[in-house]
Parts: structure tokens; sequence; C-alpha cells
């Protein structure tokens, strides 16, 4: 198995919508925000290569949407997903597999693009794209308050060329990647469980976006239903423990990585290191 990993881009959102009821006072101590209260997000991606499989996982904004969506977003930096590929060795025809955590627009947008005539298509022609059944139907009708993240010519393309693979039960895709689904943030997120040189790697997406996210009560503003992701945290928690389990962020600008440790306050991330590094400590 070959693991890589690369920001396709930054973007920023309200810093208090990331920490629910945590006060500003607080979170602020442990993840900046500018004059406007804006705080930068990363839009990181796993790739991994294993058994004759290239498997991809989220997709970042994309490129199609419109001017005035992009404004609200202030997407900067980072190497673009075409970009990050390359840059990995990988051109968009290699990918087999891809796995979408969920269909906000932020994971899923960069899987299908507007051809010259206009025409939607999908970035990844020879892949599978795997979506949980329980998120599609939910983004096929989404309620008012999380509509906003599902736009349809994100995920639509993906049925209509055949390419979707509805996942129906938690467990693993491909030797080596274990699905576990998750419901707070949104009916059935997908979260990968990667087992890599005898090492547990689990790619935390929304579950928990930053390396501060770990304590129990700070919980985003955009979750469905913040106290089952408060139960989905707590019992995931203590499993990651057990089993000395390494969280692989998506959104944290500052962390890649961390490990967790049992402290007087709980469960915490007391170290952070760069994606680079875990790879040489894992050897
Ligand atoms: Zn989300």
């Amino acid at each position: 198995m070959k693991l890589s990993y690369f920001n396709i881009e930054n973007f920023k959102v309200d810093g208090g919508a990331m920490f629910g009821v945590v006060p500003k006072v607080l979170w602020s101590k442990v993840y900046p925000s500018d004059e406007n209260n804006l705080i930068p997000l990363a839009l990181k991606s796993l790739v991994i290569e294993t058994e004759g499989h290239v498997v991809l996982v989220d997709l970042g904004i994309g490129d199609k949407l419109d001017e005035k969506f992009m404004s609200h977003v202030y997407a900067f930096g980072g190497m673009g997903l075409i970009g990050g590929l390359k840059k990995q060795g990988y051109a968009p025809e290699d990918i087999t597999d891809v796995i979408i955590t969920h269909l906000h627009y932020d994971h899923c947008g960069g899987g299908t693009f507007r051809d010259k005539s206009g025409v939607l298509k999908l970035t990844f022609p020879n892949a599978r794209y795997h979506i949980s059944r329980k998120q599609w139907e939910n983004a096929l009708t989404p309620n008012e308050r999380e509509a906003d993240s599902f736009l349809p010519e994100n995920y639509l393309p993906i049925e209509q060329y055949g390419a979707l693979n509805l996942v129906e039960k938690e467990g693993e895709l491909l030797p080596g990647i274990n699905l576990r689904f998750f419901n707070g943030h949104t009916p059935g997120q997908i979260i990968p469980i990667i087992s890599y040189k005898g090492k547990k790697l689990v790619f935390v997406a929304d579950l928990f976006p930053f390396k501060v996210h770990i304590p129990l009560s700070w919980i985003m503003s955009y979750d469905m239903e913040p106290l089952k992701t408060l139960k989905e945290k707590e019992k995931f928690l203590a499993e990651a423990i057990k089993n000395d389990y390494v969280f692989i962020y998506q959104h944290d600008y500052f962390s890649d990585c961390s490990r967790l440790q049992q402290t007087p306050k709980g469960i915490r991330a007391t170290d952070s290191f760069t994606f680079d590094e875990l790879m040489m400590q894992i050897g």
C-alpha cells in the first residue's frame, strides 16, 4: 500500500460556525480568526494505492461554481485537485475509486466539471464513486437547513454516467480500507480507517474537522444532530485510544495528523505532526 496526502485548496468560513456553542474567547486562543471573524480551512485529500486500485478520498470544491457562490467561500492557495494528484504522480485516468465522505459541496465538487460546451462530465472517467446510500438519499431530499451545501450538479452526473456505487453497509471496501458510518454531521457520513503497516490511520473528515475538535462539546454549528455527534465522538474516541489510531485531518489548516491521549480533562490530541513525518515514523 502507498499513501499520499495533499491540500487541494483552502477556504474561509465564519469562526463561530465551526465551534458551535464554544465561545470565541476559548476557540480563538487555539484557532485564530481574521478581522471579519473568518478562519482558514484546508481541503486535504488522501490517495491510497492498493492491490491494483488507486483510491482518492474526497475532492474539494471544484471549479464549476458561479462567482457569487465562490465569493462566499474565499478560496485561496493549495495545489488544486488535478495539480495535487499530478504532484503525487497520478493522472485523473489513473483513479479507479473515489470515496466521497459526504456530499457537502466542499467534499464532492471536484468530482465533476463542465466541458467547453457546458456539459457536466466526470473528472475521473475510470473511477467508481462510492457514497453511502443514506447520504445519497439525504442529498436528494435535503432539509432546508442543509440544502445550501447540496448542489445537484456536484453529484447527479455520477449516477447519470453509471459510476455510482451506493455503500449499504459498514466494512471493508478494499483490502486495508474499512468504511464506517456516522450520522450526527449529516446522515451516512463515511469515515475511512486505513490499515497501513500495522497502524490504523483514520481520515476523520467532518467528524473531527480540526485537531481542536477532539473535546466532546466542540461541535460545529453545521452539524444536523449535534447530540448524535457528541455520542458518536465519545464512542469513537474510546475506540481510537484503545487501538492507538492516528487521526488525519482534512480541514485543519494548521495540523495534518495527531495521536490521542487520555488526560485528566478527557481524551485530547496532545501532539501534532505532518503527514510526511507520519510516513517517516511508520517507516
Ligand atoms: Zn460537511
